[in-house]
């Protein structure tokens, strides 16, 4: 796949003999057409924008999104979009040779630019959305930039994020209260996604995988996390809806730890969507879980 995007970068070049820089223009009698990388943004544009934007995902759902690459066709159009919002901090890696050579820089918008970014192991973590304080920052972004491309709706852009922007304090709050008086500071995850909301919310994770779920743990960490959990007075761990599960199973079963569901927001699966859920209700049910493990 890597060698298809440098060959159809290859040829975008040659064709345009360089892509048009320039300020991106203010639309006029046509919606906005939206690209976002993958959900937790989609979720944010769409609440802004609502009917007044075309907007589309390149991730679909039910993928894990951390290895995704785009198609052709799919490159093809953010090429042709009047934006593209991405997340950054290594979350996309495909986009790192696109945007600067057949993206134009000046269309797109980086979440991870508005945000503080926290450091794993020398490698920024990228998972930002799961402090829903980073994603009313980033809504603000979207919210400016969509009035710069459609000065029209200008008002309802602004209605919209504060309407968002109320919800997503709220869920903030609920947090806090929700886990303030925790017992435990510690949970186990699959892959270490959850950072940002540990940092906020103030505990720990330890995780069996790496950033990225593929990251497969070697023997010795599982051998590590099995005589830790055993040694301390652990009772779930953490699954997720996107990711294998195999290696949390096998901890789950030799430890005797009951499994939970921590949703690291990726992408929703089919049941997610088809049952109406979005970023805000599915964060509360991982508020649920997260009591259970920390607070009851
Ligand atoms: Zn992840």
């Amino acid at each position: 796949m890597k060698k298809i995007i440098i060959i159809f970068v290859l040829v975008i070049l040659l064709i345009t003999g360089c892509s048009p820089k320039g300020k991106p223009n203010e639309i006029v009698g046509e919606k906005p057409i939206v690209y976002v990388s993958f959900y937790p943004l989609y979720f944010l544009v769409d609440e802004i924008g609502e009917d007044n934007i075309d907007l589309k995902m390149i991730i679909p759902n039910g993928v894990d999104s951390h290895d995704y690459e785009p198609s052709m066709k799919q490159l093809k159009a953010i090429e042709e979009a009047d934006i593209f919002i991405y997340n950054g901090a290594g979350f996309e890696n495909w986009t790192e040779k696109l945007v600067g050579t057949i993206i134009d820089e000046d269309k797109t918008l980086r979440a991870s630019d508005y945000v503080k970014l926290i450091e794993i192991n020398g490698t920024f973590d990228p998972h930002i959305w799961l402090n829903p304080e980073n994603m009313n920052r980033v809504g603000e972004k979207i919210r400016d930039r969509l009035i710069s491309l459609d000065k029209d709706n200008r008002d309802e852009y602004k209605r919209n994020f504060n309407e968002l922007s109320n919800r997503l304090k709220a869920l903030d709050n609920e947090f806090i209260d929700g886990l303030k008086d925790k017992e435990k500071d510690t949970i186990l995850v699959s892959h270490s996604a959850f950072a940002y909301m540990a940092e906020r919310y103030n505990f720990q994770q330890v995780s069996v995988a790496g950033i990225s779920p593929e990251q497969e743990p070697s023997p010795r960490t599982i051998a590590n996390i099995i005589e830790m959990v055993e040694k301390e007075n652990y009772e779930y761990i953490f699954l997720e809806t996107l990711a294998n599960p195999k290696t949390v199973d096998i901890i789950a079963e030799e430890t005797n730890l009951k499994t939970l569901l921590l949703n690291p927001l990726e992408g929703l699966t089919e049941e997610e969507q088809n049952n109406g859920e979005d970023y805000i209700s599915i964060m509360e049910k991982n508020l649920i879980n997260l009591k259970k493990a920390l607070v009851e």
